[in-house]
């Protein structure tokens, strides 16, 4: 069996790598880049293999840059079957056909400022990445697995995903390829969450791997304690309270939305929410509360608890789910006690950014970054404490109160990544990915001194015998 790395090496978006096995063509996972503009621009660019020639797909989890670039290598000629957690089945629908409303709405404003001479004329821009039809094509190539079962993807290799603990129906990639009575076994760790997330079951052991294909997104850092960051919250919203501002998070609308509402449910009396107004300014998000209400069974036994009792998370008394614009338009109203729970998660997108621009400006307003901001996205610019930004096509001056409570992360930090790959029997080597280069060097160094393995960091192209 042979890995060869071609996404999210070096960075921690557009995860993809391409595995041979059996004389046939896996892809792990076909994520779409996020950052700047330049960025994104590379999900148009050429793959550096012939999609027509993928005979399947396994995908780790529904994040956008895992999935997002699914339809354009189904639009690029590719037709076999894409293999996935039952969950992630569900989801894909979500973010896909969201991407491909966004990716339409973009190419028609880039048409419209065409025609009145404005814009530079871009050619890339006027189409989009991908249309609903070629989702509709990639929705119908899914095959939604339960986890923990082997299931034969070709003649002599075994598919077995297990919990990755991150979002709803997120997996660990286990590929076994048998040689007559020897058996080599490659793991792609996906994303994987910390232990004690909310609502989701920790991360499973992986019995066996000859090689480890591990995530590394917060491979140099320790996070909070989880408890800490929960009392933090409570602290920003009594301050926020005090203050008479609004609190804006941007937040991704798969996992983090869900586990906010939990806490907000867990701690709603403690916290005072009960005179605030809450929004969740997603439509997207509205939708992946109805997958995770569908996949309950896939719940902690402490979330099963408070599904059953109340509040429910998903039906506090003062939330409202705000679904179209004028809806969205309305909270402009709002001047003081509105929390606002909107995308996109890095503020490189979505109607956060309108808050934002809004609120921004004034000191009584806070704001919390509660997920991971990449590097050139907006939310990294504001974490990184800029004192204005452009956005939206003017410059905003940053006067409102920022927070940073990374122990909200869906990803495992250094221990946990230790830990886990403790749990992970043969002691494999590892290659690690989805990392920025810091994150990557550090985690090596502690890997190999811990354990004595072997590590690399993988790079575009780069190939690797199992
Ligand atoms: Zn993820």
């Amino acid at each position: 069996m042979k890995v060869r790395f071609h996404g999210a090496v070096g960075e921690v978006t557009g995860s993809c790598h391409e595995v041979e096995a059996a004389g046939q063509r896996v892809l792990l996972d076909c994520g779409m880049i996020q950052g700047s503009r330049e960025d994104e621009r590379r999900n148009r660019d050429s793959f550096d293999f012939e999609p027509a020639q993928v005979d399947a797909v396994v995908l780790s989890h529904a994040h956008i840059d895992h999935c997002g670039r699914l339809p354009v290598l189904v639009q690029r000629g590719f037709s076999g079957p894409i293999y996935t957690q039952r969950a992630t089945a569900d989801l894909l629908k979500v973010m896909l056909e969201d991407a491909a409303r966004l990716a339409e709405a973009d190419a028609e404003r880039a048409l419209r400022r065409k025609a009145q001479g404005k814009g530079n004329g871009d050619e890339d821009e006027l189409t989009p990445l991908f249309t609903m039809e070629d989702v509709a094509a990639t929705l119908r190539l899914l095959r939604g697995l339960e986890y923990d079962t082997p299931t034969t993807l070709f003649p002599g290799v075994v598919l077995t995903l297990r919990d990755a603990g991150h979002i709803l129906g997120s997996a660990t990639v286990e590929l076994a390829e048998q040689h007559g009575d020897t058996t080599r076994t490659l793991v792609f760790s996906g994303d994987l969450g910390p232990r004690g997330t909310p609502i989701l079951r920790d991360a499973e052991p992986v019995p066996k791997a000859d090689l480890l294909l591990l995530e590394s997104t917060y491979g140099g850092r320790s996070h909070r304690e989880r408890s800490a960051t929960v009392t933090e919250l409570g602290e920003i919203f009594r301050a926020a309270w005090r203050d008479g501002g609004n609190v804006v998070i941007p937040a991704f609308a798969v996992g983090r939305t869900q586990e906010l509402l939990y806490w907000f449910a867990k701690h709603y009396d403690e916290w005072g929410l009960s005179r605030w107004q809450i929004f969740l300014d997603s439509p997207m998000a509205s939708r992946v509360i109805g997958v995770y209400d569908r996949h309950t069974d896939l719940f902690d036994d402490d979330a099963k608890k408070v599904w059953a009792g109340k509040p429910h998370p998903f039906k506090l008394m003062n939330l409202r789910l705000c679904v179209d614009a004028k809806e969205s338009m309305a909270i402009n109203e709002v001047d003081g006690g509105a929390i606002i729970i909107a995308g996109s998660g890095m503020c490189n997108g979505g109607r956060v950014r309108h808050h934002l621009r809004r609120l921004l400006p004034h000191e009584r307003h806070h704001v919390i970054f509660v997920g991971y901001q990449a590097q050139g996205t907006l939310g990294r610019r504001l974490v990184d404490g800029a004192a204005w930004v452009r956005m939206l096509g003017s410059d905003v001056t940053v006067r409102a109160q920022r927070h940073t409570v990374g122990g909200l992360s869906a990803h495992a930090d250094q221990p946990a990544l230790l830990d886990w790959y403790a749990s992970v029997g043969g002691r494999p080597n590892v290659v690690l990915v989805h990392g920025e280069n810091d994150a990557r060097e550090a985690l090596k160094s502690r890997l190999e001194q811990s354990f004595g393995v072997e590590v690399d960091l993988a790079r575009a192209g780069m190939e690797r015998e199992v």
